[in-house]
């Protein structure tokens, strides 16, 4: 192989490891700043969201973080558990109560749930609600995000709602 096609190859060689790494471990991190307003910062986690997506294609979902959190495999901040849901707080929150709510069954996006997951997308809102109120927001106000796929930054394939509240939000997000 010559110099040449060496540095043409650089770029395209370092984002398969950066995908090959996403794909290890799909995110190491819980960090979904998906509503950052800070421009350079908000690029460098769409790209990272580009990424987690074209790794979700090659992802096992038993060994995604929210997985191994459900495990107990890592700790987490959890504040609520039953038999189908476990809602605990981002390791990186984007406003001062941010907390996300997923389902035991590793479904990766809102896109690829069927007709029979209509119950456990309802039990789902309904914790969402739960921990709104135990956390008191419910007079102040809370936004329930879900991002499906690329174009929404979604960066964790497995289904979950942020449930984000403590500061005036603005609309549309970004
Ligand atoms: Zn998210």
């Amino acid at each position: 192989m010559t110099f040449c096609v060496l540095r043409r190859s650089r770029s395209f060689a370092s984002k398969l490891l950066l995908t090959a790494a996403a794909a290890l471990s799909v995110t190491p991190r819980v960090t979904m700043a998906e509503l950052c307003t800070d421009g350079g910062k908000c690029n460098d986690e769409v790209e990272k969201a580009k990424l987690a997506a074209e790794a979700a294609e090659k992802y096992k979902p038993e060994d995604s973080i929210f997985m191994k959190i459900i495990r107990k495999e890592i700790p987490a901040d959890i504040v609520y558990e039953d038999d189908k849901a476990v809602a605990f707080r981002d390791v990186n929150p984007v406003a001062p109560k941010h907390i996300l709510v997923i389902p035991r069954k590793p479904l990766m996006q809102l896109s690829s749930s069927t007709e029979e997951d209509i119950p456990l997308l309802g039990h789902l809102m309904w914790v969402a609600k739960s921990v709104a109120e135990k956390e008191n927001l419910n007079e102040s106000g809370y936004r329930l995000v879900i991002n499906n796929g690329r174009d929404a930054a979604q960066s964790v394939y497995h289904l979950h709602i942020h449930i984000l509240g403590g500061r005036q939000m603005s609309w549309p997000p970004g």
